[in-house]
């Protein structure tokens, strides 16, 4: 851990002790109040009120201190992922341009540096498109110009292109489509590659070496289509389900932070879900056992 956000934990630490020990000063302070005055009737009402708003407002204050500390110091880790998002395949570019320059290389070569760099510039690309998203998914409410969107066939694309991305060739990534032909939403066909492609990307990542990922688009009731995406990989507690969507958030496990990722996903992912009138939303039965998250829309009427 990096020398900020040691003393970022030791202020969390000592925000919490001083909080708890100014709690436990009123509350000793009321109880000898109370002791003291119990004969004088409204003196003592007006005493324990005023103690009581006190501890609530020493209570409040400690976890707000707490949050913003923790906030900050979710920035940080957002920001050093980012420069490293993006660093690293901009040194990988420039080391094989290099590389070209400077040695005459056969064709077969020549072919494997290209594909890598155009690997590179991809990974580069995604991670600018999903700070911009993240930005502009944070901002308004509704989509701007929704058009007629064909959901099998956006996500059909999606699982695909992550398959290919992800160098998954033998059916680990799947499609079940038990959508009536042509089933479409309305909307933002861009933002919802986007959140579709967060999901299966995501259960990809956070599968390890099994990778066994089924995507499947239902109906969800008479006005809602499904998209759930499930794996079998590490799983989420179930205090967790929830923060997963906060921008930012990572799970502090230590092997999840290996895994690259910059925390914004699951919040466009849920951005995406508000602004079609939908909602998003992860079911697991704890570590180790996988997870399914679903992203549920309306249907066009
Ligand atoms: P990241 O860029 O870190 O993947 P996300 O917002 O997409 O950011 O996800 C937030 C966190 O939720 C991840 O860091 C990970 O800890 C957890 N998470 C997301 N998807 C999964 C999954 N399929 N299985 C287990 N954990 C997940």
């Amino acid at each position: 851990m990096d020398r900020s956000g040691g003393t970022r934990r030791r202020a969390v630490v000592l925000v919490w002790l001083l909080g708890a020990g100014l709690i436990a000063v009123a509350v000793a302070l009321n109880i000898s109040f109370i002791v003291v005055n119990w004969r004088a009737g409204l003196l003592l009402l007006v005493g324990v009120v005023s103690f009581v708003v006190l501890i609530g407002g020493l209570a409040l204050n400690t976890a707000f201190l707490v949050r913003e500390i923790r906030k900050s110091e979710q920035h940080d880790a957002f920001i050093h992922a980012v420069t490293h998002e993006l660093k690293t395949p901009l040194a990988s570019i420039k080391l094989y341009l290099q590389t070209l320059q400077q040695r005459e290389l056969d064709s077969a070569r020549r072919g494997e540096l290209i594909d890598t760099m155009l690997e590179d510039s991809e990974r580069l690309q995604q991670t600018i498109d999903q700070i911009l998203l993240a930005g502009k998914t944070g901002d308004a409410r509704r989509v701007d110009n929704p058009t007629d969107v064909d959901v099998a066939e956006v996500v059909g694309e999606c699982v695909h292109l992550a398959g290919k991305r992800h160098h998954l060739t033998n059916g680990e990534v799947s499609l079940v489509d038990r959508l009536p032909c042509g089933t479409r939403v309305l909307g933002d066909r861009d933002e919802l590659v986007a959140a579709v492609t967060n999901l299966v990307d995501n259960a990809i990542k956070y599968s390890g070496d099994r990778v066994k990922v089924v995507v499947e688009v239902a109906s969800a009731g008479a006005r809602r289509v499904a998209i759930s995406v499930r794996d079998q990989g590490i799983g989420i507690t179930s205090v967790e389900l929830k923060r997963v969507f906060r921008r930012f958030y990572r799970l502090p496990d230590a092997l999840q932070s290996r895994v690259r990722g910059t925390g914004v996903g699951l919040s466009i992912v849920r951005a995406v879900a508000r602004r079609h009138g939908g909602r998003a939303y992860a079911e697991s039965r704890g570590a180790g056992q996988g997870s399914t998250f679903t992203l549920e829309l309306p249907l066009k009427t």
